[in-house]
């Protein structure tokens, strides 16, 4: 077993942590919680690289390490839903449904981070949000009651997202009002076929390429899903486009037809078949590659337990209009409040809205080149803070604040503390 903390994150400040506590079953997180131990800061399998992995925001918590909870409770193939805990990692549960009917939604993140920490962080899988894949939450209560949020195995005979009456699955994401020791997530039809094409244009037609994407995926040539890659991220000259098509072969074959012909009327240019090898179209056919293969591609080789003692890394996740006016303005941005030229994803989000992942690595042991990646950091929120681009997703050391009626449903929640303010809940 891992433990969460074998080295603090050099991107943040240190925290002073009071204790690393590793239950093995929900029965013993109701223990902790009902012990008097104050305040906890519940983690998954603490991978939230970028944001500060496993660290609490405030100093003085004890953390909550759940990756010892890591069993399958339930997988139903035909109703599409798997009952998971803390621990379990996207790669294991990939793995249970190789060569099944069905499939999970993956990140592109390591196989060895967790479905629950990434569903709760609200993060973007390769086929839609994971948010979505989200329908019900097992909860221990600051009180130490376990109960069952949203949709829940046993209930009724359909899994769905919203049930009737308000909706309370999503008050446990991001947020810091619970342990969540199980979630309900849901699977896929596996498709007959995936084909991921692969795009490049250059730098000066962005603006015209991202409105092709944009009206591509308006008319559903496209599903919202594609990805594109700025020359650092993609280690090329050029933009580099990933459009994924999935379904019936004979619909995939006539998509990627329609395609290239409205390829030939944009900037976008039909890339040679190696952009996109068999490690990326397993990801998206759900596939996991044991090696974690594409993962250590982007980490120049260093695997995912010793990414945090090796690799310094600071991330910004703003949510931008899709327009190729607003992508071509976040870019000179990047360029004008960066230091060195940050590797940059854009993930469409539906055919309104995208999101940037702009990443600003440095070597963990180097603390000038950390203190020129915070600046830079500080000097993006600022400047797309000024245009209304938002992070959707906050770092320990620039938690946002929660409004009014989130404190007052916090309080009325946890009116003790027993959990420690998390980045969504500043001033709770
Ligand atoms: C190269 C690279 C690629 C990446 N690609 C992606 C990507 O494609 N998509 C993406 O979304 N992210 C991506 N990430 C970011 C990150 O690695 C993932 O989001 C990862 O899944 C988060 O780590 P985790 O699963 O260990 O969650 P954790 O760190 O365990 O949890 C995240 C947060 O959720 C809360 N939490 C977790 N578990 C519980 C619980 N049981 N009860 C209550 N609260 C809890 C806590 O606030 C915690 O800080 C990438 C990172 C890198 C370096």
């Amino acid at each position: 077993m891992r433990p969460v903390f074998t080295e603090q994150p050099a991107a943040f400040r240190p925290r002073t942590i009071t204790e690393v506590l590793r239950p093995a079953s929900a029965d013993e997180v109701v223990e902790i919680v009902r012990s008097g131990r104050r305040p906890l800061h519940p983690v998954s399998t603490g991978r939230n690289w970028g944001l500060g992995s496993g660290l609490p925001v405030d100093d003085g918590a004890a953390v909550l390490d759940l990756s010892r909870l890591d069993r399958v409770r339930a997988l139903d193939l035909e109703r599409g839903y798997a009952v998971v805990e803390p621990g379990v990692t996207q790669g294991a549960l990939a793995e249970l449904l190789r060569g099944t009917p069905r499939i999970f939604n993956l990140t592109t993140s390591s196989l060895r981070t967790s479905v629950i920490g990434n569903v709760l962080e609200r993060g973007v899988g390769v086929h839609r949000a994971r948010a979505e894949d989200l329908v019900g939450l097992e909860v221990v209560l600051a009180d130490g009651r376990r109960e069952h949020v949203g949709w829940w195995p046993g209930t009724s005979a359909v899994p769905r997202p919203h049930a009737a009456g308000p909706g309370l699955t999503h008050l446990f994401t991001q947020s810091s009002f619970a342990v969540v020791t199980a979630a309900v997530v849901r699977l896929l039809p596996r498709p007959e076929e995936v084909r991921v094409l692969p795009f490049t244009f250059a730098s000066d037609d962005l603006a015209d390429a991202v409105d092709a994407l944009r009206s591509w995926t308006e008319q559903r040539l496209v599903p919202p899903t594609t990805k594109v890659y700025n020359p650092v991220a993609a280690q090329a000259d050029g933009y580099l486009a990933h459009v994924c098509l999935s379904g019936a072969g004979e619909v995939v074959e006539a998509l990627s037809s329609v395609l290239l012909a409205a390829a030939g009327r944009s900037p976008l240019v039909a890339a040679p078949a190696y952009s996109v090898d068999d490690v990326v179209r397993a990801t998206y056919a759900g596939d996991p590659d044991p090696a974690d293969t594409w993962f250590l591609r982007r980490t120049a080789g260093c695997p995912a337990d010793r990414f945090d003692a090796e690799r310094g890394l600071l991330m910004f996740l703003p949510v931008v209009p899709f327009s190729g006016e607003a992508v071509a303005l976040t870019e000179e941005l990047i360029r004008d409040c960066c230091a060195s030229a940050p590797a940059v994803t854009v993930n469409v989000l539906d055919s309104d809205a995208v999101d940037h992942v702009v990443g600003l690595g440095f070597p963990a042991h180097d603390p000038a080149a950390a203190a020129e990646a915070r600046e830079s950091l500080d000097r993006l929120h600022k400047a797309f803070a000024a245009h209304g681009f938002l992070p959707h997703r906050r770092d320990v050391d620039r938690p946002g604040a929660a409004t009014a009626l989130q404190a007052r449903i916090g309080r009325a929640l946890d009116p003790d503390g027993v959990f420690a303010p998390g980045r969504y809940s500043a001033g709770r």
